[in-house]
């Protein structure tokens, strides 16, 4: 062999063992290994994790993958050079390969494309990319709101005997429980004993924390003993008579417990506009979220399905995220009551919730 081919092979292994990450605004730094496949230098996509904080999802039976890097998206065609960005076409050359039950790019998309498709964050030479700090943008914080507590007992029982605000907290803290174990997630609690909270003050925890989802807990009431079923709210001004109805008992708690017409006259004029301005951007999040547990909840409960409703809620008004509550059932029901104080129903709700709390965080960190 010419001893200048085996020079230039020594130095071209040499450069493309891995690829060097600088950050521009830390000290840090990372790198992407490398390895030859067909001759061509390619990475395990899940290096773009490492450095990037992409998110990355496959769908297989669409053949694509979707990669996001700094809150935009990338879509790769499986077995395909081609990907589409922002509406475009780029083309980096190799197709991505499967091996092993893993994706590998080459890493002609780390150095010639990256640096097109994000021209102000990403810059490339000498076997080093400089990128800025990489925006984690996956759904990490979840608060849950169990309804009422200490005063305010919530709705009440067909018995008497049982209380919205017991249940609420029961079934939150095993959501949490299971939430934790399974999603990489961290569940913080409105309430997480019988004490009253104000209204104000659980949303107002959730946008201190900078939560990702809010989920409000609830059991329902009606003075015709005979109603019964699951629903669930997203924020809005309230559509229906029953919606408005719901509404009504669950706001009742400002004017019953804190502090009258005072009160709620402050949480419309103060609220109401930063709510809708709030709301209004993650609309369709809060709706998608609200179908998720709807249908999860009605079947895995067999609940009579009442549909996802849109009210004007107080306890929603303020929450900076995607938001719901959810009302788990009639306690003023026979029946209802019944389950809802079970272990074995509790455990029906807090699957369906995870179920949907599973499902929408696959959709909303792929699509954020
Ligand atoms: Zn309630």
């Amino acid at each position: 062999m010419n001893r200048w081919l085996i020079f230039f092979l020594i130095i071209s292994v040499g450069l493309s063992a891995s690829i060097n990450i600088n950050y521009r605004s830390q000290p840090l730094s990372e790198e992407i290994r490398t390895q030859e496949i067909d001759n061509i230098e390619y990475f395990n996509i899940f290096e773009l994790d490492k450095v990037f904080k992409a998110l990355i999802t496959a769908d297989l039976l669409d053949q694509r993958l979707y990669v996001n890097i700094y809150g935009s998206q990338i879509t790769f065609l499986l077995d395909s050079s081609y990907l589409q960005f922002m509406g475009e076409d780029y083309n980096f050359q190799y197709p991505i390969i499967l091996q092993k039950e893993k994706y590998f790019l080459p890493i002609t998309f780390l150095t010639d494309i990256l640096p097109i498709l994000f021209p102000q964050k990403i810059t490339f030479s000498s076997n080093t990319i400089i990128a800025d700090t990489p925006i984690d943008n996956s759904i990490k914080t979840i608060v849950l709101d169990p309804g009422h507590g200490g005063k305010d007992p919530g709705a009440v029982g067909y018995s008497k005997k049982n209380f919205e605000k017991n249940v609420a907290l029961q079934v939150a803290r095993k959501l949490k429980e299971k939430l934790e174990a399974a999603l990489d997630v961290q569940v913080l609690l409105t309430r997480s004993k019988d004490e009253f909270v104000s209204l104000q003050s659980r949303t107002d925890f959730a946008n201190k924390i900078d939560a990702d989802l809010f989920i409000s807990l609830h059991c329902n009431a009606h003075r015709n003993k005979q109603v019964k079923g699951i629903e669930v709210y997203y924020l809005s001004t309230a559509k229906t008579d029953e919606a408005r109805a719901v509404e009504a008992m669950e706001n009742s708690v400002v004017f019953d417990f804190e502090g009258g017409d005072k009160a709620v006259q402050q949480y419309n004029d103060l609220a109401f506009i930063l709510a809708d301005m709030a709301q209004n951007e993650h609309l369709e999040e809060s709706y998608r979220i609200s179908s998720y547990l709807q249908d999860n909840l009605t079947k895995q409960t067999t609940s009579y399905n009442r549909g996802v409703k849109q009210a004007n809620f107080y306890v929603l008004r303020g929450a900076y995220m995607p938001s719901v509550l959810v009302e788990m059932g009639f306690i003023s029901n026979k029946s209802g009551e019944q389950k809802l104080v079970s272990a074995s129903y509790q455990k029906k709700i807090v699957n369906s919730i995870f179920e949907s709390v599973r499902a929408f965080k696959f959709k909303y960190d792929k699509m954020r």
